[in-house]
């Protein structure tokens, strides 16, 4: 269970240990995801409800700038340094790159959930706004 006045040093290790771990980021139990990258409606453990959380485009985002471009400054580099010819960027860049951007992509949205979660990210006084969103994307059935 996640003290609340935790130093903003453990709040950091829970948030990552959560992210890491998939696990629910109120009581560190149950499981935060239902499938790959779909969240629990509520925690099966605490009951903790997931509207909060609306993570977007974040997990590909971070994805991005942790992994995509390093791995694209590595291709440049391979061909830069050996001039390699084009199949060996097929065997080494391209898969490199398509797993190294889906690979992390549950663990930073894991992290991004729970930073939210124990941030509280929802600004005060858009409540109504975010369950006016939550509402619509439900008829949009999800
Ligand atoms: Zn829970």
């Amino acid at each position: 269970m996640l003290d609340q006045d935790a130093t903003p040093k453990s709040k950091g290790q829970w948030i990552f240990r959560c992210g890491l771990k998939g696990l629910c980021p109120r009581c560190g139990k149950g499981p935060m995801f239902r499938k790959w990258l779909k969240l629990q409606d509520t925690c099966p453990t605490c009951g903790l409800n997931y509207n909060f959380a609306a993570p977007d485009d974040g997990p590909a985002f971070f994805s991005l700038c942790i992994v995509a471009f390093p791995l694209t400054f590595f291709a440049v580099w391979l061909q830069v340094a050996y001039e390699p010819p084009f199949w060996v960027h097929l065997l080494t860049s391209f898969p490199l790159l398509g797993i190294g951007c889906v690979v992390p992509l549950q663990y930073i949205k894991g992290w991004l959930v729970a930073s939210q979660y124990v941030n509280k990210a929802q600004e005060a006084g858009t409540e109504k706004l975010w369950a006016d969103l939550h509402a619509r994307a439900e008829r949009k059935g999800d």
